[in-house]
């Protein structure tokens, strides 16, 4: 099914993000993962792309056993960074042949050294070019990514967002936001993708902050601005694991059911392989989940 259907089926549309396993981890953990996964009944699993290269292949395996194992829909991703068109033709073909409907176009990360190389070995050189090759040779569903506080290469968020309509006027069905901890940031955002006539559904990022140390990671990478309320969670509790999962939950399902009630299109969770945070976020929102299953 393409995912554009299951948005316009439902009111709020919630998916998990998991990643392949490491090189030297077989793929059989994955299936601990999608197993919990599972029993939280997402609308759909998106499958990243590694930047690495070496978890690359395992992309389309993991989607195709969520799509055809568990059935669950999948979203393959998928960067263009260094893709030549052969490579993109070979990629496509698998996803046909792996019955997956759906694939979450994108760039890539630009290695530091190595990126104007990289951009000119390149046959696209933005997202946006590889929806329109996606959509010009294929019937899949495509998402792209957007960035409610702007791309970090990008000078401005206006700007970011002028780029952002070329990707929705190439064919991007739905967008997914990078994670982010301010939801007004949010919906000044999504106010300013509508003003530049960006009106396809977008799902909202959402990581729970469960582990200082990647978090710290995570906001140098994204730029996520951090509201004081997470500061002080972060300096409080970034020496007790247990206080800061707890703490980053509850901070996460706030989140959630602040958007839920602004009437967001959707909820993506990137749940780093930890569906057991996932679950508590769920259980969190359980009765307000079911208010949502309702066609729109
Ligand atoms: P683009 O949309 O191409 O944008 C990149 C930059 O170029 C932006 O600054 C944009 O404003 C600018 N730009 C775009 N078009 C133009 C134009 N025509 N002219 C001038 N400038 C332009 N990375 C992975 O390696 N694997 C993954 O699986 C993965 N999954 C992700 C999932 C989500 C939901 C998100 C938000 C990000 C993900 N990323 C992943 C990270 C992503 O690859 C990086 O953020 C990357 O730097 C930008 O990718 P993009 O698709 O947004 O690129």
């Amino acid at each position: 099914m393409l995912i554009k259907n299951i948005f316009k089926s439902k009111k709020t549309v919630i998916s998990f993000e998991i990643f392949p396993p490491k090189k030297d981890n077989s793929i059989d953990t994955i299936y601990d993962t999608i197993d919990a996964l599972k029993d939280l009944k997402p609308d759909f699993i998106s499958v990243t792309y590694g930047a690495g290269g070496s978890t690359r292949d395992k992309t389309i395996e993991i989607a195709s056993i969520i799509k055809n194992k568990y059935y669950i829909e999948s979203l393959a991703h998928l960067t263009c960074i260094a893709l030549t068109e052969d490579r993109l033709k070979a990629f496509l073909n698998e996803v046909n042949r792996n019955n997956i409907n759906n694939i979450m176009a994108l760039r890539g990360d630009l290695p530091a050294d190595t990126s104007e190389n990289l951009l000119n070995f390149s046959s696209y050189h933005y997202a946006s070019d590889l929806v329109k090759y996606i959509k010009t040779n294929s019937n899949l569903g495509v998402g792209g990514a957007c960035y409610p506080e702007g791309h970090f290469e990008c000078k401005s968020v206006e700007d970011d967002v002028e780029n952002l309509k070329i990707k929705v006027n190439n064919g991007a069905d739905f967008l997914i936001t990078q994670l982010f901890f301010d939801t007004d940031r949010f919906y000044d955002f999504k106010d300013l993708a509508v003003k530049n006539g960006i009106n396809v559904p977008v799902s909202a990022g959402i990581m729970p902050v469960t582990n200082a140390k990647q978090i710290q990671r995570m906001i140098s990478l994204s730029g996520a601005s951090v509201p004081s309320k997470l500061s002080r969670i972060l300096a409080k509790y970034e020496n007790n694991p247990a206080a800061l999962k707890e703490a980053g939950i509850a901070y996460a399902t706030e989140q959630i059911i602040d958007l839920l009630s602004w009437g967001v299109d959707g909820i993506h969770i990137y749940t780093m392989n930890r569906p057991e945070i996932c679950r508590k976020l769920i259980q969190n929102i359980s009765s307000i989940r079911e208010t949502l299953a309702t066609a729109k």
